[in-house]
């Protein structure tokens, strides 16, 4: 009997193995958040101030009340928020 070769398993002399792949939060790296005034000046000019990056999202939270001091008229703010992320194999190669 021929073996006939799976041509999903074997191309050329290259063999195949099929990970199960997770996509999880990367614990080696911090999240970074930011929050910055959506406000605009009298002319319609975007004031665009904010909080700088930090990884402790509460500290970014108190921008928009130290800025309001400044800028009452100023109330609308937007947030952006990175999540370092990583993919693993569920079992890695041996
Ligand atoms: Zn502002």
């Amino acid at each position: 009997m021929t073996e006939i070769p799976n041509p999903f398993l074997r191309a050329g002399r290259r063999i195949f193995k099929f990970l199960v792949w997770r996509l999880g939060p990367d614990p080696d790296l911090e999240k970074v958040h930011l929050i910055f005034c959506e406000g605009e000046d009298e002319n319609g000019v975007p004031c665009r101030a904010n909080s700088g990056e930090c990884s402790d999202l509460e500290t970014a939270k108190k921008f928009p009340f130290t800025h309001a001091k400044v800028h009452p008229e100023h109330r609308s703010y937007g947030r952006l928020s990175y999540h370092p992320m990583i993919m693993a194999p569920q079992e890695e190669p041996a």
